[in-house]
């Protein structure tokens, strides 16, 4: 059975997840398939779209557009978390999606001196026929003073963005480094500094739309500098910290930059008490012959593709 087969047959899936005792708070161990009887049809599982970790200082004209042309040629699909979830739950994944996240704006009032710059970015994806994921920080700290006042006029932009199908992720409320020296949680954060970061500014972002009368989850946590995933362990995962503040949030995804990239259980999608983790890439730099570094569109999307070429199911 292909994956697109396995996945359009929602109702064998529920069928499926019945017959092994599945429900909202049940896991799917690896030791459940030896009870399956012998016809129940083992589902594979669900491939990661690509990712790319983009910044203000990736939204120049010589790169963002030609990056855009470039996977546009390559067949890829633009897409956010929140909506390749959906489809992932409706049993209908693109065939060849891509995330392009984007990291850092704000909408703290005076402390987003790059605004132009993703607004501009906005504008190319949107006209391209993409979208794209912004990364919010949403209490930014300017000369160690925690931006709280918000620009209502910037947050009315955001409602359009988010109308016209562009998706906000957390990127939690001050940016902090949530990672010791060796990538696990760092000694001094409490339950309270997890909550600040995480809980406060997904509160924030979904009750901001909500005074514009948008209802918002926020389903997305990106990980500032990728810290929050302990990736150097053993057994490499997100932050037990982490965890526990994304789950009085609506989180279910957990973006950072190593690792996550293989096929995930199904049962990670359908079990809503479980946080899936996910990787990106950032774009490929390359330095000019005065030793300048740039991003390059062409090897980007070759980036891009190798990963999407690397877990094709079948292979
Ligand atoms: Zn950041």
């Amino acid at each position: 059975m292909t994956l697109t087969t396995a996945i359009q047959t929602k109702i064998s899936r529920r069928h499926f997840l019945k017959g092994v005792g599945a429900s909202a708070a049940y896991t799917f161990l690896p030791q459940d398939f030896a009870r399956l009887p012998a016809q129940t049809p083992i589902l594979p599982p669900i491939t990661i779209p690509p990712s790319l970790m983009l910044h203000s200082s990736d939204g120049g004209a010589e790169f963002l557009p030609r990056l855009l042309e470039h996977l546009h040629k390559d067949g890829f699909t633009a897409v956010t978390y929140q909506a390749w979830y959906k489809q992932v739950q409706d049993g209908h994944p693109l065939a060849k999606p891509v995330i392009l996240s984007i990291d850092d704006i704000s909408l703290a009032h005076s402390a987003c001196a790059s605004f132009n710059t993703f607004m501009q970015m906005k504008e190319w994806i949107k006209a391209a026929g993409m979208t794209a994921v912004y990364g919010v920080i949403t209490e930014p700290v300017i000369n160690e003073q925690p931006q709280r006042e918000q620009d209502e006029a910037r947050w009315d932009m955001m409602q359009a963005w988010i109308e016209e199908g562009f998706e906000l992720a957390s990127h939690t409320s001050y940016h902090s480094n949530f990672n010791a020296i060796d990538t696990g949680p760092r000694p001094d954060f409490t339950p309270a500094d997890y909550e600040a970061e995480i809980v406060r500014s997904a509160n924030l972002i979904e009750a901001k739309l909500a005074q514009r009368q948008l209802p918002y989850m926020v389903q997305t946590l990106i990980l500032p500098y990728g810290s929050g995933y302990s990736y150097q362990h053993p057994k490499p995962q997100i932050h037990p910290g982490i965890m526990a503040a994304c789950r009085q949030t609506n989180i279910k995804f957990v973006i950072g930059i190593p690792h996550g990239r293989q096929p995930q259980p199904i049962t990670s999608f359908t079990n809503p008490n479980e946080l899936v983790y996910l990787g990106r890439i950032p774009p490929a730099y390359l330095t000019d012959l005065n030793g300048q570094q740039y991003p390059d569109a062409g090897q980007t999307a070759a980036w891009l593709h190798s990963w999407q070429a690397s877990f094709q199911q079948g292979r």
